[in-house]
């Protein structure tokens, strides 16, 4: 019979357990002992959880208290001088400095950078490097776990980031190349895998995802040499991992390395199951990732049983292992607890716990177990009674969506005469200033929603508490005298759980937490059938703020690419298709704010560029259609209606001819970090429409001096046209203090003015 395992688990716990232990322990509500009996606690509980849904081996190591980039960092003693006294003195300290910054009477340290794993949700700290780098093995925390595991009677297999994938994640201080450190650092990473070996240790997981990405001839090096060097110098069982992806034209590499077992994510790129089995050398283990990890829905045996057959068609049982295509770390725990869905919503889900119970009941199937084949046919009728389930397919949508033409992504005019248009209608001065617009989301307001949630808040007094918020926002702009204003957004929580909740075919999940970045957790919504919006969705909050202005009120839409991109989305339909149907329903919104006299709508993308596929040669599809779901969201509008875009953390270079095809009449971005330099993409191309480049980064609680701001507005104004220019903040207000934003928002007003002066 195949093996059952999986390739890491969620750390959070289902009730976000570790997420409480480390915020108490960083107020110092908790100790240093506390926050590590509870995340002894949950290793325990997962393991158990685990090997009780049916997983014959577990990972270890792949618990990690903040970040398992981190982690690996710290067991090649990559960290960073300057947090070097600090960790020699206090190493839980020293470590959650690199991940989140420390400050007291000694210590003033940033962050680490942090960014996305990959094309998930997750983001790792990134390992800081420099030329000449000293590594040394740092094992205690692997040999550790590996002993609990193993003490508790696991079957457990050490989980490590492989020397390429890290090299490739870090970034050098000095312009040096992180893959010239090869080198260096595999005499200490060979120092873990030895004290693994030492520690008992039979099968080491090394998690190589970077072999799905497109690889210049030195990474396909650096593999080999890796690689080499470990079979010639240990005699562990080496699970090569690759996950998020197909290795395509790495496969020829990949099957070449000399490891003991190989495993291919076969959820995202069931296509290369056959190649996959004609290249495998014999007598390698091979690990099909069959269940998808990075979504939630039950899979169909239908699809995965003929596979399974394929796969043992050419390897044997005892060389075979069954498991998610990556780590669990991207979905939920546990879908049992999710008791409040509609309909049938509940049992068409597979979180983590789930997925390996599946898993089991595959592996069993195939030495004819009759309850898990009995069990698998009736999950194939869960799977094809959701598929055909009339909240799931709604003709109505499908119709819309086969309407659309070409006609439907096109504004009635180009830019130029548009801006003509605009410029007649708002009557804005040069550098016209805006807000991005959230304001300040305070305590109050926050506990008054979750009064209102909990039903301890009644309609009529919460509706009341948000609407003196929006007159206190307008009351706020127009003292401050900011052009274009915006309504605040004190109703909403989140940019897309708001619309989520307003629209069909999304749901909402009690405790289906995903971790982030460290404790924080986000809980995404999921898209179980066709998207359609029943009714208007922010028309009366935004003609209730213009109501109290002469000034034009910004309309503030999350865009559908974002509501996607944020989501946990249905595997029975192209995203493409899923994000038309999202654009259609925010088109009635757009048409419904003009309707009623709203002249400026701003349709939010700060997803855009994360969206993009992990190669180069699938990047095109995607931009194409999701340029397209923001154009038909436009589509259609008149002339004098002015669309705003936002994309914050954004990189433009690369996808410059996408956001220009967005054809948006203003795009504010994210610059005062960078200084301007990403407005370098817009000029390069002669990108003609408003551009609102932030002068105010409102990542920190600093309010900027006039000076810098005014800096920053010349330096665009050296690039860009007078009559192209906008003055705004990097992204929205609502993590920041009404105090610093006032002080702010009128400093760059005062900039904007002074500006305007010397045009
Ligand atoms: N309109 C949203 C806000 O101001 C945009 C948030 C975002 O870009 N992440 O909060
Ligand atoms: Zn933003």
């Amino acid at each position: 019979m195949p093996h059952v395992t999986y390739l890491g688990f969620p750390r959070i716990g289902r009730r976000r357990e570790l997420k409480r232990a480390l915020e108490a322990y960083w107020k110092g509500d908790a100790s240093s002992a506390d926050l590590l009996a509870t995340a002894a606690t949950l290793r325990q509980r997962h393991w158990q959880l685990t090997r009780d849904a049916g997983a014959d081996s577990v990972p270890v190591n792949d618990f990690a208290l903040y970040d398992h980039v981190l982690d690996a960092a710290v067991a090649v003693d990559a960290i960073p001088a300057r947090y070097r006294a600090l960790h020699d003195s206090d190493p839980l300290a020293g470590y959650f400095a690199m991940a989140r910054g420390h400050q007291d009477a000694r210590h003033d340290l940033h962050a680490l950078e942090m960014t996305k794993w990959f094309d998930t949700n997750y983001h790792y700290i990134v390992p800081e490097l420099h030329a000449g780098q000293v590594f040394r093995a740092n094992p205690a925390k692997v040999v550790a776990e590996y002993r609990e595991a193993v003490a508790a009677g696991h079957r457990a297999r050490p989980v490590l980031l492989g020397p390429v994938t890290f090299l490739l994640l870090s970034k050098t201080v000095d312009g040096s190349h992180a893959l010239g450190l090869l080198d260096a650092l595999l005499p200490a990473w060979l120092g873990l895998v030895d004290a693994l070996v030492a520690a008992g240790a039979d099968w080491i997981q090394v998690d190589e995802p970077a072999l799905v990405l497109d690889l210049d001839a030195g990474t396909r090096d650096a593999f080999r040499r890796t690689y080499d060097t470990l079979a010639a110098h240990s005699p562990a069982k080496v699970l090569l991992a690759t996950y998020f992806g197909g290795l395509e034209g790495n496969l020829g590499l990949a099957v070449s390395l000399p490891v003991a077992g190989l495993h291919v994510d076969l959820a995202r790129a069931p296509g290369q199951l056959d190649a996959v089995l004609d290249a495998l050398p014999s007598g390698r283990v091979l690990s099909a990732g069959l269940v998808d990890g990075r979504n939630v829905w039950l899979s169909d045996p239908a699809t995965l049983l003929p596979r399974l057959e394929t796969l043992r068609a050419r390897v044997a049982d005892e060389r075979l292992w069954l498991a998610p295509s990556c780590s669990l770390l991207h979905v939920p725990v546990d879908a049992a607890e999710e008791k409040q869905l509609p309909g049938d919503i509940a049992h068409w889900l597979s979180f983590a716990r789930q997925k390996i119970g599946e898993l089991r009941l595959y592996a069993d199937a195939t030495r004819g177990a009759r309850d898990a084949t009995a069990a698998l046919t009736r999950q194939h009728e869960v799977v094809a009674a959701r598929l055909a389930s009339a909240d799931v397919v709604r003709p109505d949508v499908r119709a819309r969506v086969r309407g659309l033409t070409p006609q439907s992504s096109q504004r009635r005019s180009g830019y130029a005469h548009r801006a003509a248009v605009q410029r007649e209608r708002f009557g804005l001065p040069p550098l016209p200033t805006t807000t991005i617009g959230s304001f300040p989301q305070t305590h109050e307001l926050r506990s008054a929603r979750a009064a209102h949630r909990a039903g301890k808040l009644g309609d009529a007094e919460y509706d009341a508490l948000l609407r003196e918020e929006v007159r206190r926002a307008v009351r706020f702009q127009e003292e401050a005298g900011l052009d274009v204003l915006v309504h605040g957004e004190p109703e909403r929580n989140d940019m897309v759980e708001y619309f989520g909740e307003q629209l069909d075919g999304y749901a909402f999940t009690k405790n289906g937490w995903v971790q982030s970045y460290g404790s924080r957790c986000v809980k995404p919504p999921i898209i179980y059938g066709d998207v359609a919006r029943p009714a208007a969705m922010t028309v009366a909050w935004t003609r209730y703020a213009q109501s109290l202005t002469q000034r034009p009120m910004k309309g503030m839409l999350t865009g559908p690419v974002t509501m996607l991109q944020w989501s946990f989305v249905r595997d029975d339909l192209p995203r493409a298709e899923v994000c038309r149907q999202i654009a259609l329903a925010l088109r009635d919104e757009v048409h419904d704010l003009e309707r009623a006299g709203i002249g400026i709508v701003q349709v939010d993308e700060p997803a855009l560029r994360e969206g993009l596929p992990l190669r180069r040669a699938d990047w095109q599809a995607y931009l194409d259609w999701a340029v397209d779901a923001f154009r038909i969201t436009a589509g259609g509008t008149s002339d004098a209606t002015q669309v705003h875009t936002h994309m914050c953390y954004s990189e433009f270079n690369d996808i410059i001819e996408a956001v220009a095809a967005m054809d948006a009449d203003v795009i504010s971005i994210e610059t005062s970090r960078s200084r301007m330099e990403l407005l370098d993409a817009f000029t390069r191309f002669q990108y003609h429409n408003g551009i609102g480049p932030g002068v105010y980064d409102i990542h920190s609680p600093r309010v900027p001096a006039e000076a810098e701001m005014a800096e920053l507005v010349a330096r665009a104004l050296q690039v860009l046209a007078p009559g192209q220019l906008w003055i705004n903040p990097d992204c929205g207000l609502k993590t920041r203090g009404w105090k610093e934003v006032g002080e702010a928002l009128r400093g760059m007003v005062a900039v904007a003015r002074a500006a305007r002066a010397r045009l």
